[in-house]
């Protein structure tokens, strides 16, 4: 029996950035020659501005091509039911139909084509070869399955590189425990709320050293990558050697990044779908490495390709070579937060993912927390709102406070006044966490859920 190989496919994921632009242009030129021919919404949009496919010669002259949006979509799919008319190919083509959750509105349909699920499938064979994921590994998917796009689609992946693939999808968390502990799961994929909730209830059991786990996956939010993140989960499962961010944005693609071994950044599948990040006030290019908007044009899909889509993340790319010996560039930091919750707190920008980085560097903390944003009396007042690992003491708790304090001065340039609750009392949002509530912008805590559950990816 051989091994299954450490990169999944080399040609792809080790050719020279020169040899990538190269592919990159040759996909981009048929890709917008195909979305031209077969579909009449991006045949309308490009009329519009006058562009024809021939003009798009290279990955160069991707910024010619006007954005799409996922307004147009859901237009597009209201006044051409079902599919709408950005969709490339009729539904005898369409061999899976998964769609958005649309907890506040019409789900977006997902048409896909057999060609689109084999490419996809091996696009997360490629992302869980890079986690570490092999023949070796017992699988966990603590993923939704019904109707969405993501638990399905991961499940394929895990199988293509030969893992033994459990199943499991979202909720009961008594017997993913079990499953855990009584199959020797060796790695699971979840969200990263819903894993240090995992991990604090474990703790709660004594612990989880005895376990077989050795790499955990997490995406579909803010805060698995970099180092800060991932330290309060080193302690919930001392046995995990990888902690991997990955992500996507499911009207796109599944996993399109996924960090390495290495842990320093989720690796893009840049030959399949085109990265740009951008000022998002210009809508330009922003100087390499620097923070901008996330845009992603597929070249490979068939059913609903996606060329230039603003995903609405913040984020930067470096394109420095990795230890792995993968050329593809990476999301150091992964997602920084929605462009549009880009947070001012009395005239000063803060990512939410710094709120993040805050509660998950005292070991006193679980990493649950909310934080409301209001202005009685035409100044912004923060409440931070977190849960303890144990019940404290008076002294303990003061002492807890008064350090998150100056931390959170030292972040936002202004103080917030800081509650310390116990483990449980804050909704757990097994979802996807949406923990920022702008009182200033009139959300409420029920808004800030349904938000939370329309914006789920993966
Ligand atoms: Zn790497």
């Amino acid at each position: 029996m051989s091994e299954t190989p450490k990169i999944w496919n080399p040609k792809a994921e080790t050719m020279s950035r020169d040899e990538l632009k190269s592919l990159q242009s040759e996909r981009l030129r048929e890709q917008v020659a195909y979305v031209y021919e077969k579909s009449p919404l991006y045949r309308r949009k490009y009329d519009e501005v006058g562009l024809e496919p021939g003009d798009i010669k290279g990955v160069e002259d991707i910024s010619k091509l006007p954005f799409i949006a996922k307004d147009e979509l859901r237009q597009s799919q209201e006044e051409n039911k079902p599919f709408g008319d950005h969709v490339c190919v009729p539904q005898e083509e369409v061999t899976w139909l998964p769609s958005t959750s649309g907890t506040t509105g019409t789900p977006l349909l997902l048409p896909r084509t057999a060609e689109d699920i084999e490419i996809w499938t091996e696009l997360n064979a490629r992302a869980y070869t890079a986690v570490g994921i092999d023949r070796t590994d017992i699988y966990q998917n603590i993923l939704t399955y019904n109707w969405i796009y993501g638990g399905l689609a991961l499940h394929a992946g895990a199988q293509r590189v030969g893992a033994t693939v459990v199943n499991a999808g979202m909720g009961n968390t008594e017997k993913q425990m079990w499953a855990i502990e009584y199959m020797g799961t060796t790695s699971f994929h979840a969200t990263p709320s819903y894993l240090a909730h995992l991990g604090n209830l474990f703790a709660q059991k004594g612990g989880s050293e005895h376990l077989k786990l050795r790499s955990i996956i997490a995406g579909g939010e803010v805060g698995m990558a970099g180092e800060e993140a991932k330290a309060r989960l080193r302690e919930l499962f001392p046995t995990v050697k990888t902690f991997a961010d990955v992500g996507g944005v499911t009207d796109v693609g599944t996993m399109i990044w996924a960090e390495c071994t290495h842990m320093n950044g989720g690796h893009l599948a840049e030959d399949a779908v085109i990265c740009e990040v951008l000022d998002t006030e210009t809508g330009e290019p922003v100087a390499p490495g620097e923070v901008g908007e996330l845009v992603f044009t597929d070249v490979v899909s068939k059913g609903a390709p996606m060329l230039r889509y603003k995903v609405n993340d913040l984020t930067r790319i470096d394109d420095a070579p990795c230890a792995c010996g993968r050329t593809l560039a990476r999301l150091p930091e992964g997602i920084l937060g929605r462009a549009d919750d880009m947070l001012t707190i009395r005239a000063a920008n803060v990512y939410p993912s710094a709120v993040d980085e805050i509660v998950k560097s005292f070991e006193e903390l679980n990493g649950q927390y909310q934080l409301v944003i209001d202005r009685p009396q035409d100044l912004d007042v923060m409440t931070l709102r977190m849960e303890s690992v144990d019940r404290l003491d008076e002294a303990g708790e003061r002492d807890l406070i008064s350090r998150i304090d100056n931390k959170v001065k030292l972040v936002f340039g202004s103080r917030a006044d800081i509650e310390i609750l116990e483990t449980g009392d804050l909704p757990n949002f097994v979802y996807k966490a949406k923990r920022i509530i702008d009182k200033r912008k009139g959300e409420t805590e029920q808004d800030a859920i349904d938000k939370a559950l329309e914006q789920q990816r993966g």
